[in-house]
C-alpha cells in the first residue's frame, strides 16, 4: 500500500525501519508508526542534513545569531556547513569584533566583592570618603606589591561612582598586554564598560566615541588616549601602573605630546573627579610628590594569594598541601596571604672565572631542569634595552676587559662599541684577539633568539614560546601568545618587557633574567630607576599561584642599588637611595628637565643651530636672573643618529622651565620635550 500510495521504493520503507523510525509487527509485514519520532529530525536524518537542522536550531535558542565559533565547538559543525547554508541564503556570516579573553574562566569571580584585608580598608576609607565628599582629597597614589589587591580598589571606587551616577575612565599601558585586568572590570561592570583596545577600526572608535558621549557607557577602559573619552559625569579616574612609560606620548606618534598622568591631574581638577594611581613600582618623582601631600599616598604592602575560597579549589585541583598560605587575621574571612617569591642573585663574574661561557648560570640551568622535571612553567626574561652581553674569543676563551676595573666589557649595538658597566669606558671593538690573534672575536650576540637557541641546545625537551615584537606583529597575536602559554603548550615563556606586564601565571615557578644590569650602562639618570621597575615587576610575576616560585637574577653588578633592591621586594630601600643620587645630580624631581632636540642630515647642522640657540636661552638666564636654571649642550644624546638625521640636543634643567621657555622664540626644527622621558 505505502510504496504503490507514496509512489516510492522499497528501499525507502527499509531505510525507515533501519533507522528505527518505523517497525514491523511481528507475524504479517504491517508498518506501525513509532510514536516519539520527531519527523523534522527524522527527515534530517535520513538526508543526512542532521548538523544544518542542528545549526538551525542553535541559532533560534540564540535568538538569531551566535558566533561561528561557538557553533562548531557546541554542535561539532564545520566552516563548510556553514558556507553551505550561507549559500542557500539561509544565515548570513559577518564579521564582528570579539573581545576574546585567552584568560577566560581562570579567574574566581565571586557574586559578592570580597571582604577587604586590613590594610585595603585602610586605603578603602580615605578613597570612599573622598568620592562622598566633594570638598576632600582628590588625588591618591595606591602603592602595593604586585598582587596585593590594588585592582579590587579601584573596582569598588568606579562601583561607588556609578551608584552615585558618575562615570569612570580606567588607564592601562596596553590594552593587549594586560587583559586579565580588562576583564575583570569588564566582569564587573557588564554591558556599562568601552574597551578602547587598538583592533578598533575608525569606524568602531568613532562609534564608541559618539556612544560615550552619549551617556551610554558608565566605564571606559583603554590606553592614554582613553582619557579624552568624552565623558560628560566624570568622577573617577584610575591610572594602573602610573609608573609605565607607555603613558607618555612622545614621537613617532604626531602631537600633542603630552603625559596622561599630568593631563588626568588636570582633568580631575577641572571635573573635580578622584584620581587613584596604582603601582607597585612608582616613578619615584610621583612618590616624592605624595610624599609631599600633593596625592594621598595608601600602601598595600602584603601579597594577597586570593580569595580563600579559590585557593581551597585550587589546592585540591592540584593536589597540593596549603598549609604555607596563611590566614590574613581573623577580620578578613576572604583573603588569605603570600609571601613575596624569594630572588636569588647570581654573580655571573663567578660563572666566568669558574669556565662557565654559557649565559645560563649553573643555578638557573639546574632550576629550569627542575620546572621541566615536574611539568610547570617558567618565564625568562631579557632585558630589551642595550641588548648586549660580554665579548670573547670563541677560540682561546679570552674575555675582553675593562682597563681599569677588569670587568667584562659589553657590547653595544647603536655604536657598536664595547662599554664598560662599572666605569663607562668605551672601546672599539678589536679585529683581532689580544692573546691569539684570532678573528673570531665575537660578542654573543644575546636578543630572545640567543635565548631561545640556549634553551634548545640545553633543554631539547622543552616546548619553547618566544614571545617579543618581531614574533607577535600584529597586536591580536599578543593574546593568542598568552593563551598558548596559559594552556600549558609550552613550557618557558622568553620574553622583553612584555613579560613584566600585568600577567598573572598560576603555573610559572621560576622568573630567571638572564641579565639583570644591561641597561645599567646607558647614560641616562632613569636607567637606575627603569632597571629597578622591571626586575621588581617581572620577579613578581613568580609565585602567582599555588605552587610557590622563585626568581633567579643573573648579573654582573650584584651590589647595584637597583639590582639589591629589586631582589629584595624593597621598594622604600631602592627610593632613599635613588632620591640621594638625584638629589646629589639635581635631576627631577629636585629639578625639571627640559629637551630640546635637532634632527638633521647634516652632522653639524644642529650644533650650530644649539650654539646660537644655547647662546640665546643663556642671555635670557642672566636676564631674568633665574639663577636656578641652567643649559646642558648642544650635545649628541647617546643614540645620535636614528634614521640617517644626526641629533643634537640642549638639556634645560630648572625648578621650572617654561618660565624660561616662554621668554624665548624657540626657532624651527626644535622639538621641545617638557620631562622627557630619556635622555638617550
Ligand atoms: P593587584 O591589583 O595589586 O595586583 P589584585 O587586586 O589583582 O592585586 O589581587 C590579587 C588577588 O587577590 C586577585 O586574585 C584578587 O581577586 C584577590 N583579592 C584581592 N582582594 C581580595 C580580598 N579582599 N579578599 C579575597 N581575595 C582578594
Ligand atoms: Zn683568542
Ligand atoms: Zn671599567
Amino acid at each position: 500500500e505505502i510504496v504503490s500510495t507514496a509512489g516510492c521504493k522499497p528501499q525507502h520503507v527499509k531505510s525507515l525501519v533501519d533507522r528505527g523510525f518505523a517497525q514491523y509487527t511481528s507475524s504479517d509485514e504491517q508498518l506501525l508508526e513509532k510514536a516519539d519520532i520527531d519527523l523534522n529530525h527524522a527527515i534530517a536524518a535520513l538526508q543526512k542534513s542532521d548538523k544544518y537542522l542542528a545549526i538551525w536550531e542553535y541559532l533560534r535558542k540564540e535568538e538569531g545569531s551566535a558566533l561561528a565559533s561557538d557553533l562548531r565547538s557546541s554542535i561539532g559543525c564545520t566552516r563548510k556547513h556553514l558556507s553551505v547554508l550561507e549559500q542557500a541564503d539561509i544565515i548570513a556570516i559577518h564579521n564582528v569584533e570579539v573581545w576574546r579573553d585567552p584568560l577566560a574562566g581562570k579567574e574566581f569571580i565571586t557574586e559578592q566583592p570580597p571582604k577587604l584585608t586590613d590594610d585595603q580598608a585602610v586605603c578603602w576609607e580615605r578613597i570612599s570618603l573622598s568620592l562622598s565628599d566633594s570638598e576632600g582629597e582628590r588625588k591618591f597614589l595606591l602603592h602595593g606589591v604586585t598582587g596585593s589587591g590594588k585592582t579590587e580598589i579601584y573596582l569598588r571606587a568606579i562601583d561607588q561612582a556609578v551608584k552615585n551616577n558618575k562615570q569612570a575612565i580606567v588607564l592601562v599601558p596596553e590594552i593587549a598586554l594586560t587583559p586579565q585586568t580588562v576583564r575583570r572590570f569588564a566582569a564587573r561592570f557588564p554591558d556599562r564598560v568601552a574597551i578602547l583596545h587598538s583592533r578598533l577600526s575608525a569606524g568602531e572608535r568613532f562609534d564608541t566615541w559618539r556612544r560615550a558621549r552619549q551617556g551610554d557607557f558608565d566605564v571606559v577602559i583603554g590606553p592614554r588616549s582613553a582619557l579624552f573619552a568624552p565623558l560628560e559625569r566624570l568622577g573617577v579616574i584610575v591610572i594602573d601602573e602610573e609608573h609605565d612609560e607607555a603613558y607618555k606620548q612622545d614621537p613617532p606618534v604626531r602631537p600633542p605630546y603630552y603625559h596622561a598622568r599630568e593631563a588626568a591631574i588636570k582633568l580631575v581638577e577641572l571635573c573635580n573627579a578622584v584620581l587613584i594611581m596604582g603601582s607597585a613600582t612608582p616613578d619615584v618623582v610621583t612618590y616624592h610628590r605624595a610624599q609631599r601631600g600633593e596625592f594621598g599616598l595608601l600602601e598595600l604592602p602584603k601579597r594577597i594569594m586570593g580569595h580563600r575560597e579559590w585557593v581551597r579549589r585550587e589546592a585540591k585541583r592540584l593536589r597540593i598541601d596549603t598549609s604555607r598560605y596563611q590566614d590574613w587575621d581573623k577580620d578578613t574571612p576572604d583573603a588569605l596571604a603570600a609571601e613575596m617569591p624569594p630572588v636569588q642573585m647570581v654573580d655571573m663574574r663567578h660563572e666566568l672565572r669558574v669556565g662557565n661561557m654559557s649565559i645560563f648560570s649553573r643555578l638557573l640551568r639546574s632550576e629550569l631542569s627542575r620546572v621541566l622535571d615536574s611539568n610547570q612553567q617558567a618565564i625568562l626574561f631579557l632585558n630589551r634595552r642595550g641588548t648586549s652581553t660580554y665579548v670573547f674569543c670563541r677560540d682561546c676563551g679570552y674575555v675582553l676587559r675593562c682597563p681599569h676595573c677588569d670587568m667584562p666589557l659589553t657590547y653595544h649595538r647603536p655604536n657598536a662599541l664595547l662599554v664598560c658597566h662599572h666605569c663607562g669606558e668605551t672601546e672599539r671593538q678589536p679585529e683581532k684577539c689580544p692573546v691569539c690573534s684570532s678573528r673570531r672575536v665575537k660578542y654573543f650576540g644575546l636578543g630572545t633568539e640567543g635565548v631561545e637557541q640556549t634553551v634548545i641546545n640545553d633543554f631539547p625537551q622543552a616546548r619553547i614560546l618566544r614571545w617579543d615584537r618581531d614574533t607577535t606583529g600584529k597586536s591580536s597575536a599578543h593574546e593568542e601568545f598568552l593563551l598558548k602559554f596559559v594552556n600549558g603548550e609550552a613550557d618557558i615563556l622568553i620574553g622583553t618587557q612584555m613579560v613584566a606586564k600585568g600577567l598573572d601565571l598560576p603555573l610559572v615557578t621560576l622568573v630567571g633574567v638572564i641579565s639583570a644590569d644591561v641597561s645599567l650602562g646607558l647614560p641616562d639618570y632613569r636607567t637606575g630607576e627603569r632597571t629597578f621597575q622591571v626586575l621588581a615587576q617581572v620577579a613578581g610575576r613568580a609565585g602567582r599561584g599555588l605552587l610557590g616560585g622563585r626568581a633567579i637574577f643573573q648579573t654582573f653588578n650584584p651590589e647595584h642599588y637597583a639590582v639589591r633592591n629589586a631582589s629584595e621586594h624593597d621598594y622604600g630601600g631602592f627610593y632613599a637611595e635613588e632620591m640621594a643620587y638625584r638629589m646629589n645630580l639635581m635631576y627631577p624631581p629636585y629639578r625639571r628637565l627640559a629637551r630640546l632636540e635637532y634632527q638633521d642630515p647634516d652632522k653639524h647642522q644642529g650644533r650650530v643651530a644649539g650654539i646660537d640657540l644655547a647662546h640665546s636661552l643663556q642671555r635670557t638666564i642672566d636676564d631674568m636672573m633665574l639663577t636656578s636654571t641652567e643649559i646642558i649642550g648642544p650635545n649628541q644624546p647617546f643614540f645620535h643618529r636614528i634614521g640617517g638625521r644626526y641629533r643634537w640636543q640642549i638639556v634645560i634643567r630648572s625648578p621650572e622651565p617654561t618660565r624660561l621657555l616662554q621668554e624665548v622664540a624657540i626657532p624651527r626644527g626644535w622639538r621641545v620635550d617638557i620631562e622627557p622621558m630619556s635622555l638617550l
